[in-house]
């Protein structure tokens, strides 16, 4: 099965109102995403998306919110649902990024809350996993990959179903905004490593469908040789994706 490539941008807390529209213009003016054989997706802040989905229009590109609630509404302040993003535009949500671990003590069951409440309001989560320096010093990394994985999709594993479109995020957590990348062949280790994964819990239709990004560090200069391992499937970038230049070099990594 031929797993179409995803490029996607991970705003972060960066950017004005401006700055935002003014980039995703730059995008959509220069990809066709009808004519390549790539999706491109963008996940804004929050307060950015309903102003991003309308720039977007019918141009095929993607949103994704960084984050979101497990619960649908309630007394939660501060807090965003799957039901909100959706209505402002989203169809993708990125759940588990390792800064929302670290710094805001995401569990692995807080995650698969998460993941269960998107799938609910149908929206697609991007599931993020990934080693710290420390635990690929030790030796831990498949360990840890492990049980992020049976962990954050403890739901699905239970019922044993996972939507194809499920994507899923190999992110080490070194190689995040350090200028550190997993080299092509580190990084393929682990991806194919977690498709086994999928194949031993969801069956080989979920394995080949099934979406794994890599994220870390990726640029202009490194996306092709990334892009070019066997099972990387796409790439999920911070940094990089707040230039319109480097990111539309990025969507066209394979030109
Ligand atoms: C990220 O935050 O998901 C990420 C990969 O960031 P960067 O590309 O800046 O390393």
């Amino acid at each position: 099965m031929t797993r179409t490539p995803l490029i996607a941008g991970n705003w972060k807390m960066n950017l004005n109102m401006g700055e935002a529209i003014d980039l995703v213009q730059a995008i959509k003016a220069d990809i066709d995403v009808s004519k390549k054989d790539v999706d491109v997706l963008v996940a804004p802040p929050f307060t950015y998306i309903s102003e991003v989905a309308r720039t977007v229009d019918k141009s095929g590109i993607l949103i994704a919110g960084q984050n979101m609630h497990w619960d649908h509404s309630g007394a939660y302040t501060g807090e965003i649902s799957a039901y909100m993003l959706q209505d402002t535009g989203c169809t993708h949500v990125i759940l588990g990024h390792s800064e929302r671990r670290n710094l805001f003590g995401e569990t692995d069951e807080i995650i698969d809350r998460k993941v269960k409440a998107a799938l609910e309001r149908g929206l697609v989560p991007i599931v993020c996993v990934g080693e710290t320096l420390e635990q690929r010093e030790k030796g831990k990394t498949f360990d840890v990959i492990k049980d992020q994985l049976n962990m954050s999709l403890d739901n699905l594993k239970k019922n044993k179903s996972m939507p194809p479109s499920t994507v899923l995020a190999y992110e080490p957590v070194w190689a995040i905004g350090t200028g550190k990348t997993a080299s092509p062949e580190q990084a393929q280790e682990v991806h194919a490593f977690i498709r086994t994964w999928l194949n031993k819990n969801f069956g080989p239709n979920i394995a080949s469908s099934v979406r794994i990004l890599y994220g870390g560090s990726v640029k202009p200069t490194n996306a092709a040789e990334l892009m070019s391992q066997q099972d990387i499937d796409g790439a999920l970038i911070g940094g990089a994706s707040l230039k319109a230049d480097s990111f539309i070099k990025i969507i066209h990594y394979n030109d």
